[in-house]
């Protein structure tokens, strides 16, 4: 058994090549061999998002506070607001981030494939995310 003592996860600003905007990201647990999953708490602010990516093994985001936009390619852009529950299947090319106007925090659950748990792609551009 391990307890990770809150406090002892340091807070991250999220890398500016893969996010538009200010994003902070807490991380919240890392699974040990052979367990795979892992969890972070991620809090955009007003316009933030991230890039377009996909997740080898999907990804489940929990919104728990806030007013957020979700795509898939090829979809429309969605609106989420804390309660919601968001699946992206694995390989699904997606982005995340909050509204235009107010801030928006999700829990992102995802598992590693070979240590990958995320692909990287292209910046949602303000046209896109405006669309
Ligand atoms: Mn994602």
């Amino acid at each position: 058994m391990k307890i990770t003592r809150a406090g002892t996860n340091p807070s991250a600003e999220a890398p500016e090549a893969w996010f538009t905007g200010r994003v902070r990201i807490d991380p919240v647990f890392q699974a040990e061999a052979p367990g795979r999953v892992a969890g972070a708490h991620v809090t955009f602010e007003p316009g933030a998002r991230t890039a377009w990516h996909s997740h080898p093994a999907g990804q489940s985001l929990l919104i728990t506070f806030g007013r957020g936009r979700v795509q898939r390619e090829g979809g429309p852009i969605e609106e989420v607001s804390a309660g919601d529950v968001v699946w992206f299947p694995a390989g699904e090319k997606h982005w995340h981030g909050a509204s235009a106007d107010t801030a928006m925090s999700h829990y992102a659950i995802h598992e590693a494939i070979d240590g990958v748990s995320v692909t990287w792609m292209e910046k949602v551009t303000d046209a896109d995310y405006s669309a």
